[in-house]
């Protein structure tokens, strides 16, 4: 009797034992669970906290380079696809009080109207064209912008303006031929950028290099609800190689007066089998400064007449038949002023 109530006693002593076992056991996984996962969240932590000061670092950086394009570095690569200094988007401000002397000193590092990087080596040399009479102001504007703007995107440009003198009917495409034919007389551009002088970036994602077709920049302006004017639009601001450019024979020298030169210039493009290509809506912005017609820039009342002959003239007409009085070339510190004179050989093809 008294054996098996021993046997019995220490068996319930054994399960006692058992069972604190097990509580201990499930307690000490608990705890280090605990421990483990606490050490883990710190370690993320401070993951976090490693790459928030690295990101922070290169920002402070970029920074640091923004305020001061170019830092000189010995190494001279190739600048990079996409520019570190992009911005996007940004909201344009036109001070009316603004002078030359102040862009002047904003663009420490244009020389005679030109900029190369110094950090890395250009992709593309390009030379943006100005057609220009009577629009001082929006010039001025222009370059405001346009200078911060090109050297944001890392290109060796060169800003030309083709002044035309006197007062004969105002001819755009021809005074862009002019430019093109003058400017690669002093350096071997291979991008050619047509740009009115009223037309303001928003984006400078929107990139002024040259593409594998001809590009037409101006998806939308301000003051038509940044919509494309129709389906062929190709005006404003247009991007064309060298090569593509001297393929259509340039723009035609025949359009005197207001509209249908670009048109013209498309249906070159088309006719040589290049496809017109163009930004994305979000990023081919423009801010157009208000204007009225100018005088001396009446609508073209022969333009549709000319644009229907085309496939006839683009042949004789064009880079190959541009003549014209050169009167001066000067090299201003922020643009090179190309001055010609059409009224000494008016319509002369
Ligand atoms: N332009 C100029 N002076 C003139 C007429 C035209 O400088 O008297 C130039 C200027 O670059 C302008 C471009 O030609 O942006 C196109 O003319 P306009 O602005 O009248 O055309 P829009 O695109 O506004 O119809
Ligand atoms: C003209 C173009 C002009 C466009 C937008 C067209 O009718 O032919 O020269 O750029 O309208 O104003
Ligand atoms: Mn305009």
């Amino acid at each position: 009797m008294a054996l098996k109530f021993n046997v019995f006693h220490l068996f319930s002593k054994l399960k006692v034992l058992v069972f604190v076992t097990l509580v201990l056991m499930v307690l000490w996984t608990a705890f280090s669970y605990f421990v483990d996962s606490k050490q883990e969240l710190s370690k993320t932590k401070s993951m976090v906290e490693v790459f928030r000061k690295v990101t922070s670092l290169m920002d402070s950086q970029k920074e640091a380079k923004i305020e001061s394009i170019p830092v000189v570095n010995s190494f001279q690569g190739p600048c990079p696809a996409l520019s570190p200094y992009l911005r996007g988007a940004s909201k344009l401000i036109f001070k009316p009080s603004i002078t030359l002397e102040e862009v002047q000193k904003e663009n420490p590092q244009v020389a005679q109207g030109r900029y190369h990087p110094t950090e890395c080596s250009a992709l593309q040399h390009v030379a943006i064209l100005i057609p220009h009479r009577n629009r001082e102001k929006h010039l001025l504007y222009l370059l405001e912008h346009l200078h911060p703007f090109l050297q944001r995107q890392q290109l060796d440009y060169g800003i030309y303006v083709i002044h035309q003198a006197g007062s004969t009917k105002f001819n755009r495409a021809k005074l862009l031929n002019v430019g093109y034919l003058e400017a690669l007389k002093e350096a071997n551009w291979d991008c050619f950028i047509f740009h009115d002088v009223d037309l303001v970036p928003e984006n400078d994602f929107n990139i002024y290099m040259c593409d594998t077709q001809p590009k037409h920049l101006v998806v939308g302006r301000n003051n038509t609800g940044y919509r494309l004017r129709y389906r062929g639009y190709f005006g404003g601001v247009t991007a064309l190689t060298r090569d593509q450019f001297s393929k259509v024979n340039g723009f035609s020298n025949n359009y005197w007066g207001w509209g249908a030169e670009d048109d013209d210039l498309r249906i070159r493009v088309e006719m040589q089998k290049m496809k017109v290509v163009r930004p994305s809506a979000d990023v081919g912005r423009y801010t157009m400064i208000f204007h009225n017609r100018d005088r001396g820039n009446e609508e073209n009342q022969e333009r549709l007449k000319l644009l229907r002959q085309v496939s006839r003239t683009w042949k004789t007409d064009g880079l190959n038949s541009c003549s014209y009085k050169l009167l001066s070339v000067e090299h201003n510190p922020l643009y090179i002023n190309i001055t010609v004179d059409f009224s000494v050989q008016p319509k002369v093809s």
